[in-house]
């Protein structure tokens, strides 16, 4: 992802995350806040609390957003897990996840739909022009060829009938001509692999993550990408936003 779409990303999550609450998050400063924060806080992170917020999960990766401006508390955290087994009600707190997960996700979906257009764009017009390097040297050669063959045929006509000094300067056409038909030979070739190496190489954007992948990338790279903390930690929002969109839905 480009530098700037990562900052619109941080700047966007900011706004969601409301990054006007709760600067300082050591709580010194803080005079007006005398008691103790309590789990449905405003500047509680409710994604935290779920093991959710993007800002943790991304930390020290490519795709690193800061720190969140919202309150993490370890012990909201083991509240919830604890309560959640008792059978406690938490849809107000699962439900301001979902709707969370839901707009930093479709950031993510359109820096995916973004990127998959770029590419389509980019190497089709590539394509296009190599291939009509590719029918323009293959006439090229067409014509170099047929000057040779003619031109053969001639020397031998003027070498049966004893005209050697004819057949002589004939040879230095020749020469000229099996030049031209080395150099398109050449380039034909030359269009032809750079062709076939575009269409291996063509990107694909991983529709997990949004990160650009190689057709010719290793099936270590590719593993090391599809168990890369970024990729994984997408995996896991996603996972986690159809779950609680379904159980939500009913
Ligand atoms: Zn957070
Ligand atoms: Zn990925």
């Amino acid at each position: 992802m480009a530098s700037s779409a990562r900052y619109e990303q941080r700047q966007l999550l900011d706004q969601l995350m409301g990054s006007d609450l709760l600067r300082s998050r050591n709580g010194h400063n803080n005079n007006y806040r005398q008691r103790e924060p309590e789990i449905t806080d405003h500047q509680v992170c409710k994604n935290y609390i779920m093991g959710l917020c993007p800002y943790e999960l991304f930390q020290g990766t490519k795709q690193d957003m800061g720190t969140c401006k919202k309150l993490h508390s370890e012990k909201f955290r083991i509240q919830y897990d604890r309560e959640v087994e008792e059978g406690k009600d938490f849809s107000w707190l699962e439900l301001e996840v979902l709707d969370r997960l839901h707009d930093f996700l479709e950031l993510n979906n359109y820096n995916i739909k973004t990127a998959m257009k770029a590419l389509d764009n980019e190497s089709n017009v590539q394509d296009d022009m190599m291939r009509k390097q590719i029918n323009a040297e293959t006439e090229n050669l067409a014509v170099a060829e047929s000057n040779v063959n003619i031109t053969i045929q001639e020397i031998k006509k003027l070498n049966e009938l004893g005209e050697i000094e004819k057949s002589l300067q004939l040879m230095d056409k020749l020469k000229e001509y099996k030049v031209k038909r080395d150099f398109h030979m050449k380039e034909l070739r030359k269009a032809n692999d750079s062709l076939t190496q575009s269409l291996q190489q063509k990107l694909q954007v991983c529709t997990k993550c949004s990160a650009y992948l190689s057709r010719l990338d290793s099936d270590k790279r590719l593993a090391d990408h599809f168990l890369g903390k970024i990729h994984l930690n997408y995996v896991k929002l996603r996972d986690r936003y159809q779950e609680l969109s379904e159980k939500y839905s009913k």
